[in-house]
């Protein structure tokens, strides 16, 4: 199996409803078709899911930004993956780094959350990325380790590329505008790709641009980006996704 192209869009605690249904009304007929093998996904708050489902093109897999482990109970503030299955999302985002910073989230809650929301047939895309202070401590390799642990269980592998895919975002890089370099990017995904299977897609996140996703995109082990603020807005969006078609 050849690993997925993807564009990943994740739209933090931004876009209401009205942005959700003017941010799609400017891609009506001007979306590029993905070619075989490439795949648009866009990460929306809870609340503009149903708009996106409804007003986006039918290439955009709609996702959540997160769902907890168990199916229902006393977990005040979270969604649960069978709430979002009946609401018609087949995407999550687990592990992203606000979420983990911010909300308490470990390596250990964001690897049961991805295995709970596999085994319920979702498709799953788990970020990990070393802070500044890590990278600047050479400690880059043992930090993706430590997270990509217990991604990496011989149950999780059986989901690898076929439904679990990665994001390699380092924590500097996220909304800072200091992107990797491509150089920086492939030797983290290199290493990333040496503890995961040859058809699991590892997309870069970390001020992707129109201007810079295409020499991301040439590295041999970057599958695709995970974009924050230039998912915002369509006019990007559509760039980003014609890149993604040409690479
Ligand atoms: C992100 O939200 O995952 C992200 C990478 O944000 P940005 O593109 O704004 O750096």
């Amino acid at each position: 199996m050849s690993r997925r192209k993807i564009l990943a869009g994740n739209w933090k605690m931004n876009h209401g409803l009205q942005e959700t249904k003017a941010f799609f009304s400017v891609l009506e007929g001007k979306l590029p078709t993905p070619k075989a093998g490439c795949e648009f996904q866009l990460y929306l708050p809870y609340l503009s899911l149903a708009t996106g489902l409804s007003e986006a093109p039918q290439s955009i897999k709609i996702g959540a930004q997160n769902a907890h482990w168990e199916m229902k109970g006393a977990f005040t503030g979270e969604i649960s993956g069978p709430m979002l299955k009946e609401a018609g999302i087949d995407h999550v985002l687990v592990g992203h780094s606000e979420r983990r910073q911010y909300f308490g989230e470990t390596d250990d809650t964001v690897a049961k959350r991805a295995l709970s929301l596999l085994k319920q047939g979702f498709q799953v895309l788990a970020c990990i990325g070393e802070t500044r202070a890590e990278r600047e401590s050479g400690q880059t390799n043992k930090v993706l380790e430590k997270q990509l642990t217990p991604l990496c269980t011989t149950e999780l592998q059986a989901y690898f590329g076929k439904a679990l895919n990665f994001a390699y975002e380092p924590v500097w890089a996220i909304g800072t505008g200091l992107t990797a370099t491509p150089e920086q990017a492939q030797e983290a995904h290199a290493y990333v790709r040496s503890r995961v299977s040859a058809s699991t897609s590892i997309l870069y996140g970390g001020s992707v641009t129109p201007a810079n996703f295409a020499s991301l995109l040439s590295c041999k082990d970057i599958d695709g980006g995970l974009v924050g603020g230039a998912s915002l807005k369509s006019e990007d969006w559509l760039k980003l996704a014609q890149i993604l078609v040409n690479s």
